[in-house]
């Protein structure tokens, strides 16, 4: 039994190969090194066959080079093969990597990548936008109120939530533990404040339930509006200070920096 690596022996195993198949016939079709490193994983038996006398038998024998060809294409399907698991695989690590797996909804890892460039784009084109940061007032509460498991189920409610009540291009993430940020392009300051005060009262509106517990929950929202060149970084300060003053002038409730 023979084992493939394509890197060295401590890489995963590509293939094996049994009794009867051959290995390196990559190497003597084209005359260039070994593509892979084959080596036994269990005491075998391995018949070496000569370049030259694979060529004199190709020469000498249709279905000798028919053979050849079919192992070959072989080779070829298999490898096809790996190579859609392998990008299949990729595409779902980086999903996995980009969403916050409670909520479904994207996480700070791709707020990172995803905001900024949304943000030049508005600059770009001198558009206006709005970064908001939302926080769940009380949650520690609900927490030590329901538990753990009930808060969790409330936490995906309000993403839900959010995420049905903003317009398909804005961006919303859960930004930490029950904080979301979300980026409104081509949004002046009005128009954000009435998305905010919508999102706020569809939330304080929305009864939550859990088999037999029913409860309400309520957020506070900050708003940084556009300013010129500004980092990202700044407008979540700017944002994040605006929600403190929500939070200070009682939850429940939108307020706006500056
Ligand atoms: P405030 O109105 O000032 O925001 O009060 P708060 O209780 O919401 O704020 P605080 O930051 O004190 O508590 C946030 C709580 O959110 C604490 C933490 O246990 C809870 N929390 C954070 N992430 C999760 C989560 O994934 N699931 C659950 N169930 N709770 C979470
Ligand atoms: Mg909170
Ligand atoms: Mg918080």
């Amino acid at each position: 039994k023979l084992s493939v690596h394509l890197g060295a022996q401590e890489t995963t195993e590509h293939a094996s190969l049994f009794a009867g198949e051959c290995a390196g016939e990559i190497s003597i079709v084209d005359g260039k090194h070994p593509s892979a490193l084959v080596v036994a994983s269990e005491p075998t038996r391995v018949m070496a066959i000569p370049q030259d006398t694979v060529w004199s038998l190709v020469d000498h024998s249709h279905e000798v080079a028919r053979n050849l060809l079919g192992i070959v294409a072989g080779r070829m399907r298999n490898d096809k093969n790996v190579l859609i698991t392998t990008q299949n695989k990729k595409a779902q690590f980086e999903h996995q990597a980009s969403v916050d797996a409670l909520t479904g909804i994207h996480n700070r890892h791709w707020m990172s990548d995803a905001f900024p460039r949304v943000l030049h784009n508005c600059a770009f084109n001198n558009l206006p936008y709005a970064i908001m940061v939302a926080d769940i007032d009380n949650f520690k509460r609900i927490n030590d109120t329901y538990g753990h498991v009930v808060g969790d189920v409330a936490l995906k409610a309000v993403a839900r939530c959010m995420a049905e009540n903003l317009r398909p291009h804005d961006l919303l993430v859960r930004y930490g533990g029950e904080e979301f940020a979300m980026l409104l392009p081509d949004t002046g300051l009005e128009e954000a404040r009435v998305i905010a005060e919508r999102l706020r009262a569809t939330i304080a509106d929305s009864e939550m339930r859990y088999n037999e517990i029913s409860f309400r929950i309520t957020i506070s929202i900050g708003i940084a509006p556009a300013r010129l060149e500004e980092k990202l970084e700044i407008l979540i300060g700017e944002a994040d200070r605006a929600l403190y003053r929500a939070k200070e002038l009682g939850r429940n409730r939108v307020e706006v920096s500056g």
